[in-house]
């Protein structure tokens, strides 16, 4: 962690499709807040979601949080990953059911391409399902490898899978 340094803002993409996603998902919430290093900025509202990719299985709930964070790209990214890993989710088959997905979006402008980690998150421009949570709570952020505003990339996008709101965020601040 570097104290010295400024917060980072962060988005981090949330999603769950066993047990009661809705819970899981507000949950994972609670537990990133608990981190004396990240502080929650806004929050989106709940969505119910079309599964991509692997059709046969539930419906997901979605959504995206803003963070400001003093972890390095990593430290997050493991941070997430315990999260992940305490509320049960086993490393089963990509994009099947899962309990807790967290997915870090943006950190920052900055691109990252690592074994473990890629940075904006390679998927999230081709999925409605990330950029609807993400356009509620930052509409006019750019994709540092595109210099595409999160407006320009839901207007070009071409996933036309389902995304709905369930539960709506009246405030989506902190
Ligand atoms: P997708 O990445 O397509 O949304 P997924 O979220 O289901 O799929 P996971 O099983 O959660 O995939 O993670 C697979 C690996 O992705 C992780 O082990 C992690 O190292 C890597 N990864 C790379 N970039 C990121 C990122 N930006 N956020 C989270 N994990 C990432
Ligand atoms: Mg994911
Ligand atoms: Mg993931």
């Amino acid at each position: 962690m570097r104290e010295d340094e400024r917060s980072i803002v962060c988005f981090i993409g949330i999603g769950s499709n066993v047990a009661d996603p809705v819970s899981n998902c507000l949950e994972s919430i609670e537990r990133i807040s608990l981190f004396s290093h990240i502080r929650i900025t806004k929050k989106s509202s709940l969505y119910r979601t079309e599964p991509v990719g692997l059709k046969e299985q539930e419906w997901f709930v979605n959504g995206v949080i803003e963070i400001k964070t003093k972890y390095t790209a990593t430290t997050l990214l493991k941070v997430l990953q315990q999260i992940e890993k305490d509320m049960g989710r086993i490393r089963e088959e990509r994009w099947g059911p899962r309990t807790i997905d967290l997915d870090i979006l943006f950190y920052g402008q900055e691109v990252i391409k690592e074994k473990d980690l890629s940075v904006p998150h390679p998927e999230l421009h081709k999925r409605r399902f990330v950029l609807i949570p993400m356009y509620e709570v930052a509409p006019y952020v750019i994709h540092p490898a595109f210099g595409i505003s999160i407006k320009g990339l839901l207007n070009r996008l071409q996933d036309e899978s389902r995304v709905e709101v369930l539960f709506e965020n009246p405030n989506v601040e902190g």
